[in-house]
């Protein structure tokens, strides 16, 4: 078969570090969710079925050095999250075979421009233009399911030394299988798909200089700088 000419040359996949190797794990599509940990304003609608977006795969980066300030926001804020590698296709996935289809954890967070999403929430308009922009979805190394088992510990996160988030991952309103069982359900899952299973109360704004620190139990750590205002 002849390779096809492209009128430019294609970007290498995105991709993330896997703990202990020197493999690197290709991002494909990065699946949210939201609500997923009982927040104070969410309490009796806890089995409401979980509400996706997504963020491209361009917003990925390693969580090391410096998270930039996004552009165009004046609360910009951290959300730490548990998230789901996918190592294997599958459509319909049922929610007792969809562990077999995970291969490995990361930390990662969700940046967010609040403002922006508080407008699009009012106004019925899409999540984009809060969700995407350079960096918004840094991630730790990958660790693979073989050597993390599926996690089951705190996940938490501090800002200058002070703790901002710190809940269960038993807290969580869905569980692994049933994100990927039901996101399975709406489109089929690819091979290096991510999945950001949602975050515990605690998210608050971010400032120029502060320090994050922030990790999951048996998962991964990340340290960053917030950078300047645009
Ligand atoms: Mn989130």
């Amino acid at each position: 078969m002849n390779m096809p000419e492209y009128v430019f040359t294609p970007d290498l996949p995105v991709t993330l570090p896997v703990l202990g190797s020197q493999q690197r794990f290709p991002v494909g599509r990065v699946f949210c969710v939201g609500r997923n940990y009982p927040w104070p304003d969410t309490q009796g609608e806890s089995r409401v079925p979980p509400v996706f977006f997504m963020k491209p795969s361009t917003c990925v980066v390693d969580a090391v050095g410096e998270v930039p300030f996004p552009t165009v926001t004046e609360e910009f804020v951290h959300e730490i999250e548990l998230v789901i590698a996918i190592g294997e296709g599958g459509a319909n996935i049922p929610e007792e075979q969809a562990l077999a289809y995970v291969w490995g954890y990361a930390a990662g967070l969700d940046l967010t421009r609040r403002d922006v999403q508080r407008l699009a929430k009012r106004d019925g308009l899409p999540w984009e233009g809060a969700k995407v922009f350079d960096g918004a979805a840094p991630m730790t190394a990958i660790v693979p399911v073989s050597r993390s088992g599926h996690p089951e510990g705190e996940l938490w996160l501090n800002v200058n030394g002070q703790e901002r988030q710190r809940d269960s991952l038993d807290s969580q309103i869905w569980s692994v299988s049933e994100m990927i069982s039901r996101i399975s359900q709406s489109v089929s899952l690819r091979a290096g798909d991510l999945i950001m299973t949602g975050s515990p109360a605690g998210v608050d704004l971010l400032q120029p200089g502060d320090v994050i620190s922030a990790g999951i139990d048996g998962i991964g750590q990340l340290e960053m700088r917030v950078g300047q205002r645009p």
